[in-house]
């Protein structure tokens, strides 16, 4: 495979280069300014606010979930839905070694274990199959929980993560999570706007988290939300999010130890606004999306990456995949069209390849491994 031909291919897509192209940024006009003008004057730029209101009511019309509780970022959003979720201190959590580290943080914050599950190879989310094999080798039912009888641990919950927007093996994985009595907490922090069978990812389990952050797919400049189908989990992240504070016209009493995560208004004055643009920005990546598929179709030793059947991707982040694992020539393919003006970028080291999380319990990760040596994100903004 010649690298000149795969810079061919992308230029043909977004244009000649002249000057940097990065991977993704955000898109804004005169209606953030607005409503962030809006916002400060009408001077509830903090936690309480009508933006907060109005945010959570677009997220939860737009997700169909019940509920939307807005917090910081994503990495708090999902602290706090683990929370919710019932996860305990010392329990054990099983997560994809293949994501972003704010997925095994997120389960330290809480106290918790990560347990890492492998991934399958056609759009890299966490693989039912393998993680219905490893749990009956590894689990033991006892007294409705699932114990891991090498550890001695309870594993509490699932939470996958749907990969550069691609809804994971929902139907799959449910059906494991319902085996085993295990909690689901879906990591949609990439995948706001991706739908698997005509539902919105994140609205699966017991809540899921979504994030705001300047690379998004939309933004609030640092943001996150948590995703209820139950009005009372819901309500309790929300307390939870808000120092546990219970509700008095003077008193300052708190009733569990709780945080301080929620979104301030200004970021979600500028939700409110990214939320009317979202549609027509998902359709200019799914746009761009397809004319990357056909710029690739036919060349040898790679593929476009697209979404899985039945499913509706939002195209976060848009990749190319090696048929073979070849980390010399992923990374000389890196060198020269970053060299280019065209930003890419490796997929994340897997999370138990990191320091911190090195002795933490897994299974086989074999498929990780392997295809963290194959994947490039290439510029994925909309309207490129
Ligand atoms: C972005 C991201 C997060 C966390 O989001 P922040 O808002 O940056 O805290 C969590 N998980 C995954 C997979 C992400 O990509």
């Amino acid at each position: 495979m010649d690298n000149i031909l795969i810079i061919d291919r992308i230029k043909s897509v977004i244009g000649s280069c002249d000057q940097f192209t990065p991977l993704h940024i955000p898109i804004f006009d005169d209606r953030e300014v607005e409503l962030l003008s809006e916002c400060v004057e009408s001077n509830f730029v903090s936690s309480v606010g009508a933006f907060c209101d109005r945010f959570e009511t677009a997220l939860a019309e737009y997700t169909g979930a019940k509920r939307a509780v807005l917090c910081v970022n994503g990495t708090s959003a999902l602290h706090l839905a683990l929370r919710v979720a019932g996860v305990e201190s010392n329990d054990e959590v099983l997560i994809p070694s293949l994501s972003f580290v704010a997925t095994a943080n997120a389960v330290r914050y809480a106290g918790a274990i990560p347990h890492f599950v492998d991934c399958e190879r056609d759009h890299f989310g966490m693989d039912p199959l393998k993680l219905r094999e490893h749990l009956q080798t590894i689990g033991e039912s006892r007294d409705g929980l699932l114990y891991n009888r090498e550890t001695g641990r309870v594993i509490r919950c699932v939470v996958p993560m749907h990969a550069f927007g691609h809804p994971v093996l929902l139907k799959e994985l449910t059906s494991v999570v319902n085996e085993y009595s295990l909690k689901l907490v879906e990591d949609a922090a990439e995948s706001l706007g991706s739908f698997y069978e005509g539902k919105h990812t994140g609205t699966f389990g017991e809540c899921g988290i979504l994030s705001f952050n300047g690379n998004k797919v939309m933004t609030t400049g640092g943001g996150g939300a948590i995703l209820f189908n139950d009005e009372q989990l819901a309500d309790h992240a929300k307390y939870l999010s808000t120092t546990a504070k219970r509700p008095h016209k003077w008193e300052f009493y708190h009733d569990e130890m709780g945080y301080n995560y929620r979104m301030p208004a200004l970021n979600a004055a500028m939700g409110c606004a990214q939320m009317e643009k979202l549609p027509k920005m998902l359709e200019q990546k799914r746009a761009l999306a397809s004319r990357y598929e056909q710029a690739f179709a036919g060349l040898d030793g790679l593929r476009f990456l697209t979404e899985p059947s039945n499913c509706q991707s939002n195209y976060w982040l848009n990749a190319i995949v090696l048929d073979e694992p070849n980390l010399e020539q992923r990374d000389a393919i890196l060198e020269a069209t970053n060299s280019q003006n065209i930003m890419t970028r490796p997929v994340w080291t897997p999370l138990h390849l990191l320091p911190m999380y090195a002795d933490c319990p897994r299974m086989d990760l074999s498929a990780t491994e392997e295809v963290a040596q194959r994947i490039i994100n290439i510029p994925s903004t909309a309207g490129l």
